[in-house]
């Protein structure tokens, strides 16, 4: 059998969980959490990191940051996980879903200027698969209207847009280690703030609402509760984890990029005789190999080739189902129809792809893809 996934074990992580441990502080907040910090602003030149407990509450985190009331608007694609919307909806927002772009996931740009109105607060780009959202674009509507940009880019690490790594853009960033992604922490996420008006602010919701950060550091003399949080950080048990996997992330990564070729070339065939299609990669994007999907024709067909390769061993999965179509969203979600969004939750089948999976089994995923096809 060929999982979907594997979660991949550079093999420091107990040693480092060890470490943590006979340290006699395993509370958030400290060396192994400090240190997936530093590694974070000096390889990629994020603003300030927060470790964070997952993703989705970076993106809670990012919520409040944005100080999103009642009534507010926020843009995103519907073709997205559910955390990047609700974090908004905790805080009462009303999501302004936007459709795909035709030839892939990401939320379309050319087409979020008319949906911008007075209560319109951020814009949450989600850079699918780890390429990147156009951001030039995103950024330049959110100069124009006064707009925050969150990038969700929970499977973005090490990806970039012309060069810039993903994460490093938009004016808040959040990031997830969940054992799915690339870099993992069993859970965990990472907000980041490049803006600087958001980095006091964000350490007293990361610590439940006091300013305990800057008690530790003796800019006060006692802490106290001073705005609302929760207890968003991670434990120093899951920071030590994740920074033995830092520390193997470009074996990692090499190794998910060339499995992504491999399936890439190894598919073309079929794209160039129109059976399926493979993910289209813009010129501004690199790829940090999360994820290969295809897209095929019609739902049928992906029923089908999906029973076709379970009965051969191959666990490919399918991905998100539009949110404006969710039964909790249906009935607020304003009418207009994303068709793209709707045709992608029909039609994009994702490949087993994790650091242990062969060259042989990507061969034989391949032929067995081609056999459903041509035989
Ligand atoms: C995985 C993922 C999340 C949630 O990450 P967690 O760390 O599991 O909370 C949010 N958004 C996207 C696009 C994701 O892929």
């Amino acid at each position: 059998m060929i999982p979907f996934n594997k979660p991949y074990l550079s093999g420091k992580e107990l040693e480092y969980i060890g470490q943590a441990v006979a340290s006699g502080k395993i509370s958030g907040n400290g060396d192994f959490t400090k240190k997936c910090h530093h590694y974070f602003q000096q390889r990629y030149g994020f603003g300030k990191c927060l470790l964070t407990t997952s993703c989705t509450d970076a993106l809670e985190m990012a919520a409040i940051l944005a100080n999103i009331q009642p009534g507010d608007e926020v843009i995103m694609p519907s073709y997205t996980f559910v955390s990047t919307s609700n974090a908004f909806v905790l805080r009462g927002a009303k999501i302004v879903f936007a459709d795909s772009e035709a030839d892939r996931p990401h939320l379309d740009a050319e087409i979020i200027e008319p949906l911008i109105t007075k209560k319109t607060k951020a814009i949450v780009p989600v850079h699918y698969a780890g390429f990147a959202c156009d951001m030039d674009k995103i950024m330049a509507l959110a100069s124009k209207y006064n707009l925050l940009v969150i990038e969700d880019a929970a499977q973005s690490i090490d990806g970039f847009y012309k060069g810039r790594p993903l994460g490093s853009i938009g004016h808040l960033a959040a990031l997830s280690f969940h054992e799915t992604k690339n870099i993992i922490s069993g859970e965990g996420g990472m907000l980041v703030i490049n803006d600087k008006r958001f980095e006091d602010r964000a350490e007293i919701i990361w610590e439940k609402g006091t300013n305990r950060a800057a008690f530790w550091r003796g800019e006060v003399d006692k802490y106290g509760w001073v705005d609302i949080g929760s207890s968003f950080l991670p434990s120093e048990v899951t920071a030590s984890f994740l920074y033995a996997q830092l520390e193997s992330l470009e074996t990692i990564q090499k190794r998910r990029v060339e499995i992504w070729d491999k399936y890439y070339a190894g598919l073309k065939v079929l794209e160039d005789r129109g059976f399926l299609k493979r993910p289209v990669i813009r010129s501004y994007s690199s790829n940090n190999g999360h994820m290969f999907y295809l897209i095929c024709n019609s739902l049928q067909e992906r029923t089908n080739l999906t029973a076709y390769l379970k009965e051969r061993g191959i666990y490919a999965v399918f991905h998100y189902l539009s949110l404006h179509k969710s039964d909790f969203y249906t009935n607020k979600h304003d009418g207009r129809e994303l068709h793209n969004s709707d045709s992608l939750t029909d039609t994009l089948l994702r490949l087993p792809l994790f650091y242990e999976l062969k060259n042989d089994e990507v061969d034989y995923i391949i032929s067995s893809i081609t056999n459903f096809y041509l035989h």
